[in-house]
C-alpha cells in the first residue's frame, strides 16, 4: 500500500478536558520522515517527546485535527448518550477531511467500537475507500502519528483549561476528585461541566454544592467560544429545563448536569463542521483551498470566482473570492472590486430565485482575531437565512444532512 491513513483519540479515558481525534495520511514520501522521527504508540513517549514529533508530523504529512471541546462533549454526550457515536463522527470527519485533499484507498482506526459506527459516520467519499479498526492499532505508523498529534493537542487544551481556570486540572480519570472539588469550590458545581467530563463515575461522588459560597464568579470568558468566533452562532436562548435533581435517580441527574448558559439570553450554537475546517487548514501553511481546492465552483470569472462552502453555516453558503491570492481588501484594484462584488450581487440574486431565504449574513472577516479561517486569501461569505434555521442546523453531528445538501445546492445553483 503506498497511501494510507490512520486516526486515533486522545482524551476519552482523561476526567478533564473534552476530546481530541487526529488523522495522519502516510504516503512513500512521507513515511521515511516519519520512521526518522521515532514515531510510535504515543503512550510510550514523553510529553516533550510529543511536541517535538508532533512538529515533525505536521511537517511531513497532510494532518486533520477535530476537537470536541469539553463543555462541547457535555452536550453532545447528553444527546447521545453513547461515546461510540461521538467518537466514529471525529473519526470520520479526520478521514473526510483529508480525503478531500488527498485521495487514499484505506484507513486504518485504533479499534474503539464496532467498525460500523465509523463507517455509518462517513459521508462519500469516505464510503469508498476500505476501513479498518485494528485492536493495538498504534502498531500502524499512521495511527500511531494519528495518536502522537492527538495527544499533543490533547495536552495543550488541558493547559488552557488549566490557565483559564487558574488550577492545575490532572490528566487520567483516577487522581481526579480533589481537583474536581476544588474546582466547584471555585466555580460552583454547575460550573464543572466547562471543565470535566460529567458522564464519568467520579462526577456522582462529588458535593453538588460548594462548602461555601463559590469564592470566585465563574468568568465570563467561559461562555466565549475558545478559539474562533466564527465557529459560533448565536441564536436565542431555549429555556432551561428545570431541575430535577431531588428525584434519587442517579442517571436523571447526571442529565441535569449540562452546563447551563452563563450569558443571559444568549447560548452557543456549535458548528463543528466551522471549527474542525478551520484547524485543519490551519496546518497546511503553504496551501491554500481557494487557489489549491476549487471543488464546487459556483460561477468562475477572470478575477473572481464563487465557490460553495463545503462545511456551511447553512445550505447555499457561498464564498465569494478574487482570483490572486491577497488578503486585504484595500489590495484589490477596482476591476477586482468591482467582479468580486458584482459576482456576490449574482449569487444572492440566484439563491434568492433557487433557494428562497428570508435573509442573508454577507460579510468579510479580515485577519484571525476578525474570524477569518483562511486569513491569506480574501473572501465574502454570503449565508442565505431561513425563519427558525438554527433549529435545523445539524449540531449534533449529522454530517450526512449538510453532505447531502451540498451536492443539491451545487446542482441547483450551478445551472
Ligand atoms: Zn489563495
Amino acid at each position: 500500500m503506498n497511501c494510507w491513513i490512520g486516526t486515533d483519540e486522545a482524551g476519552k479515558g482523561d476526567y478533564f478536558g473534552g476530546i481530541v481525534i487526529a488523522g495522519v495520511l502516510v504516503d512513500e514520501k512521507s513515511l521515511p520522515a516519519l520512521r526518522e522521527l521515532g514515531v510510535r504508540d504515543s503512550k510510550k513517549l514523553s510529553d516533550n517527546q510529543i511536541k517535538r514529533i508532533s512538529k515533525g508530523i505536521y511537517d511531513a504529512c497532510l494532518c486533520s485535527v477535530v476537537e470536541i471541546g469539553i463543555e462541547k462533549y457535555n452536550d453532545l454526550y447528553s444527546k447521545m448518550k453513547n461515546l461510540n457515536h461521538l467518537l466514529a463522527w471525529g473519526h470520520a470527519r479526520a478521514i473526510e477531511n483529508l480525503l478531500s485533499q488527498q485521495e487514499c484507498p484505506l484507513a486504518i482506526a485504533d479499534k474503539f467500537g464496532d467498525v460500523s459506527y465509523i463507517e455509518n459516520a462517513l459521508m462519500k467519499k469516505g464510503k469508498q475507500i476500505k476501513l479498518l479498526q485494528k485492536v493495538r492499532g498504534e502498531e500502524d505508523i499512521a495511527v500511531a502519528a494519528a495518536s502522537i498529534l492527538a495527544k499533543n493537542k490533547f495536552i495543550e487544551n488541558i493547559e488552557k483549561l488549566s490557565a483559564k481556570y487558574n488550577m492545575e486540572l490532572p490528566r487520567g480519570a483516577s487522581l481526579v476528585e480533589d481537583a474536581a472539588r476544588a474546582f466547584i469550590q471555585k466555580y460552583g458545581f454547575q460550573g464543572l461541566g466547562m471543565a470535566a467530563k460529567l458522564h464519568f463515575k467520579t462526577t456522582n461522588a462529588l458535593p453538588k454544592e460548594p462548602l461555601t459560597t463559590p469564592d470566585t464568579p465563574v468568568p465570563q470568558s467561559a461562555a466565549q467560544p475558545s478559539d474562533n468566533p466564527q465557529s459560533k452562532i448565536q441564536i436565542p436562548q431555549s429555556p432551561v429545563p428545570t431541575s430535577k435533581s431531588s428525584i434519587p435517580n442517579p442517571q436523571s441527574k447526571i442529565q441535569n448536569l449540562q452546563p447551563q448558559p452563563i450569558q443571559q439570553g444568549l447560548e452557543k450554537l456549535w458548528a463543528p463542521w466551522r471549527s474542525e475546517y478551520i484547524k485543519t487548514t490551519a496546518h497546511k501553511s503553504n496551501s491554500c483551498i481557494f487557489c489549491d481546492n476549487k471543488l464546487y465552483i459556483i460561477i468562475q470569472g477572470d478575477k473572481a470566482f464563487a465557490v460553495l462552502n463545503t462545511f456551511p453555516y447553512n445550505a447555499g453558503h457561498i464564498m465569494v473570492t478574487p482570483v490572486r491570492h491577497v488578503a486585504n481588501i484595500e489590495e484589490l484594484s477596482p476591476a477586482e472590486l468591482s467582479e468580486v462584488f458584482t459576482m456576490v450581487q449574482k449569487c444572492v440574486s440566484k439563491i434568492k430565485d433557487k433557494l428562497k431565504p428570508d435573509g442573508f449574513n454577507i460579510g468579510i472577516n479580515v485577519g484571525k482575531v476578525g474570524g477569518a479561517g483562511v486569513e491569506g486569501h480574501l473572501h465574502i461569505h454570503i449565508v442565505p437565512r431561513w425563519n427558525g434555521d438554527t433549529n435545523f442546523m445539524p449540531i449534533v453531528a449529522n454530517t450526512k444532512v449538510v453532505s447531502q445538501s451540498l451536492e443539491e445546492t451545487y446542482n441547483l445553483l450551478k445551472e
